[in-house]
């Protein structure tokens, strides 16, 4: 019966995620989601589906953190190298399709790296 409710859930998650083409923070996912589901439940959803390589995240300048699908990210290549941004103005975040090039450090074992680019969207600017 909780293996079942708990499927769902996912199921419920991942169909918000993919019907959303803007990254999505915990909040925004919880008011999509039917009340039943409680903010604990999404949390730790979202905690798996990103071990999985599923999703990713990154946090704003608000200290938000979003999440999104990957594509064709997988959890043997952890390190996520694509960059965000975040409008200064509508407050919208994306995903930037195009890979980033950064210099890894020696001696260092990378985990994660982000980069949050921030400025005006195209609809903010028009
Ligand atoms: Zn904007
Ligand atoms: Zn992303």
């Amino acid at each position: 019966m909780g293996v079942v409710r708990k499927t769902k859930h996912l199921e419920q998650v991942l169909r918000v995620f993919r019907q959303s083409s803007d990254p999505l923070s915990a909040r925004m996912l919880l008011d999509a989601l039917p009340n039943e589901v409680n903010k604990s439940t999404v949390y730790r959803m979202l905690d798996k589906l990103e071990d999985d390589g599923v999703i990713h995240s990154f946090m704003t300048l608000e200290h938000i953190r979003f999440y999104a699908l990957c594509k064709g990210c997988s959890s043997g290549q952890r390190v996520d190298s694509h960059a965000h941004f975040q409008c200064t103005s509508c407050k919208r975040v994306s995903c930037f399709s195009d890979e980033i090039v950064l210099p890894i450090p020696e001696k260092a074992r990378i985990t994660s790296v982000q980069v949050l680019f921030t400025g005006q969207c195209q609809s903010c600017l028009s």
